[in-house]
């Protein structure tokens, strides 16, 4: 059996959907099916979980536009009721959602109705059964997704169900949602819960891309990636899939299907478990980056001897609660690589914390470095692949300023200056690639 998880784009109105009916109705085996709340229909759009975000905030200015943000929503949500042509009674849907409202519930309960009206109007236009996953998907007190859907299975074995993304509820009864784009982590849930043969994840494009279009025009497609490299790919930026939705189907070893809505005969991107290195594929599968990182460079004689040296470091960090991304060292030198959104009006105390634990010869900091990860499960296997991305970046004059490759080896991290980010990324994918 199929799970199919529908992004906000493909179901922002009745045409949209009339299309994931057609899909859904195509394949038997698509028998559970998870939805957002409706999407951007053009780019001046506005999503329907960002409409209900803003309800709570607009009645603290001023009620009138609250007022209007509310019909704004009902209107969407009737007008596609209405072109699908189905009977469903929304005005006590938003009877009992209003009032709520008006007496003061939960933010969580508010955005969360997006996907409960959507779960509602899919399931009706498709004959299958609601199913709310406040019943079955549950939090504990520290918010954490504890147990979900399993006890559940038999009951679903043979039926047909709609199940609204993003949400489920905590030990007393009230509405918690997942971050936002939670609705992929519903989707997997589901589809571990049911143990699913493949989780098919409809959004608005056909897979995942080799890099960032805006900076390489027409990239290839991925066709395969492993969840390793998916994990790698989506933490430095490369954002179709909510990065926390692997865990639930890695675990359980199910496929993850990314196809698009718009484009359903396209095969679109499969992300499998690891299954070692096929001959004939690509090297490298993907290069992902961000800018704006910083790194912290703390230089002392015969550090190398010097017990806890680098612990002292990182407790300064963690009292500051600040995270680090990578810790390159020489003998005598440590650089702590750290976002800057981490670091941001805490560098000059934590410069001053280090020094004063430290006695460092020198410390100094440097804001504006990017980050690129170039991954792909086949570098472990393949001699050549380091002194290809560096002989690209020396022929394009870009120097380098931190090199890092994680024991796995799927993937090799270099350091840049900002300025040079979008050349590097556009040399390594021409080596590779063209
Ligand atoms: N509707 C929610 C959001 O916009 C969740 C989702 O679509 O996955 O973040």
């Amino acid at each position: 059996m199929k799970v199919c998880k529908f992004g906000g784009t493909s179901l922002a109105n009745a045409v949209q959907i009339e299309k994931v009916i057609k899909i859904i109705q195509s394949d038997p085996e698509r028998r559970c099916i998870v939805v957002s709340a409706p999407g951007k229909r053009n780019s001046q759009d506005k999503k329907i979980t960002d409409l209900l975000h803003e309800l709570p905030r607009n009645y603290g200015i001023n009620r009138k536009y609250s007022d209007a943000t509310l019909v704004t929503i009902k209107d969407r949500y009737f007008e596609i009721a209405g072109d699908l042509g189905i009977r469903i009674d929304l005005e006590s849907e938003f009877d009992e959602i209003e009032r709520s409202f008006y007496s003061g519930c939960s933010l969580d309960y508010l955005i969360s109705r997006g996907e409960y009206l959507s779960g509602k109007i899919v399931s009706t236009a498709l004959g299958y059964d609601f199913v709310d996953p406040a019943d079955c998907i549950f939090f504990n007190n520290q918010g954490r997704c504890v147990k979900s859907f399993s006890h559940f299975k038999p009951k679903f074995s043979g039926r047909k169900i709609v199940v609204p993304g993003f949400y489920g509820s905590m030990p007393d009864g009230s509405i918690k949602t997942f971050s936002r784009g939670g609705s992929d982590i519903t989707g997997a849930i589901v589809a571990s819960a049911v143990g699913a043969e493949v989780y098919e994840n409809w959004t608005d494009v056909s897979g995942l891309l080799m890099t960032d279009p805006k900076i390489v025009s027409r990239p290839k497609k991925i066709e395969i990636v492993t969840y390793r490299e998916l994990r790698e790919l989506s933490y430095m930026g490369a954002s179709v899939f909510h990065e926390e939705a692997t865990f639930p189907v890695q675990k359980a070893g199910i496929k993850i299907n990314i196809r698009n809505t718009d484009n359903p005969n396209h095969p679109g991107t499969f992300v499998v478990p690891e299954n070692g290195f096929q001959k004939g594929e690509n090297i490298i599968t993907g290069i992902a980056g961000r800018k704006d990182f910083s790194v912290i460079t703390v230089e002392k004689k015969m550090m190398n001897q010097e017990v806890g040296f680098v612990r002292i470091i990182l407790t300064v960090l963690e009292e500051n609660n600040i995270s680090f991304e990578h810790i390159p060292s020489g003998i005598d030198t440590v650089s702590i690589i750290i976002d800057n959104q981490q670091l941001s009006g805490k560098l000059e105390k934590v410069k001053t914390q280090i020094r004063d634990r430290c006695q460092p010869d020198k410390i100094e900091s440097c804001p504006g470095m990017a980050m690129i990860a170039v991954v792909g499960r086949a570098m472990a296997y393949t001699p050549g692949v380091a002194a290809k991305v560096f002989t690209a970046l020396s022929k394009e004059g870009i120097n380098i300023r931190m090199i890092n490759q994680g024991s796995s080896e799927i993937s090799i991290i270099i350091g840049v200056e900002n300025g040079d980010y979008e050349n590097a990324i556009r040399a390594i994918y021409g080596a590779f690639v063209e």
